[in-house]
């Protein structure tokens, strides 16, 4: 399940001792011959839950005393907040829950923080979990390539991300816009500005809202544009 870890961007962070990055498997914590990790829930209601000790004993096999995050639907959603707090912590674990979660007493006894990677439910929390791990990855120094492209993304910049081109200038016929070939990089700004924006007042009006309330921290020349783009010209 954690294969992509070991792959591309992050292998590279990892081997570059950026990013470390330790799988536990908690079926190896089980005393009984079956090692079952999970049993019917108390109460009744479909479904297994994991049960305590297995996770208590892999939990206390660790030598990272991290905060415990616990992937979860029930979580609050991340977002780029959550994701900025997590890249600035030395090190956390991340419990995967399976079948309908896991035990309360897990929860409450290591005072885990539940966190979603949205309103979906999954089968595991190894996919939400690589979610986190990636996305809080790519805000480490080092991991991009160019460490100066992190927030300069579509919503950490406030706005979405303009249409990108790459060679060749013309494809099928179809040429890429004039402007991003002129080498003039005042204009080309602007084009990017102006993209970004109708891109975002169309497909997400709330951020939109929000980027323009300030006015003052505009150009001349950028508030023409959002002048024109509110216009829909
Ligand atoms: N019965 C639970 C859902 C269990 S889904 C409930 O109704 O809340 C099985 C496991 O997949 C969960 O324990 C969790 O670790 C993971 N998971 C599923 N959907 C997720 C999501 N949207 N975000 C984070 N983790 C999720």
């Amino acid at each position: 399940m954690f294969a992509p870890l070991k792959t591309s961007m992050l292998g590279r962070a990892c081997e570059k001792g950026i990013l470390e990055i330790n799988i536990t498997d908690i079926r190896d914590y089980t005393q009984d011959k079956h090692n079952r990790t999970d049993d019917y829930p108390f109460g009744g209601g479909g479904g297994m839950v994991m049960m305590p000790d297995p996770v208590f004993r892999s939990m206390e096999s660790l030598d990272n005393k991290g905060k415990l995050i616990y992937m979860s639907p029930r979580g609050k959603v991340l977002d780029e907040d959550k994701i900025k707090e997590l890249s600035q912590l030395d090190e956390m674990i991340i419990l995967c829950g399976h079948y309908e979660g896991v035990d309360q007493r897990i929860l409450d006894n290591y005072d885990a923080e539940e966190i979603s990677i949205g309103d979906y439910v999954l089968t595991g929390g190894e996919l939400p979990a690589m979610v986190l791990i990636d996305s809080v990855a790519r805000l480490l120094p080092g991991v991009l390539g160019n460490s100066d492209s992190a927030l300069n993304e579509s919503v950490y910049s406030g706005l979405l991300e303009h249409p990108q081109y790459t060679q060749p200038r013309e494809y099928r016929g179809i040429p890429v816009p004039e402007v991003l070939t002129s080498g003039n990089h005042k204009l080309i700004a602007l084009w990017k500005f102006e993209q970004s924006l109708r891109l975002t007042k169309e497909r997400r009006p709330d951020l939109f809202e929000a980027f323009i309330e300030d006015r003052s921290r505009f150009s001349k020349a950028e508030k023409k544009i959002i002048d024109q783009v509110l216009k829909n010209d």
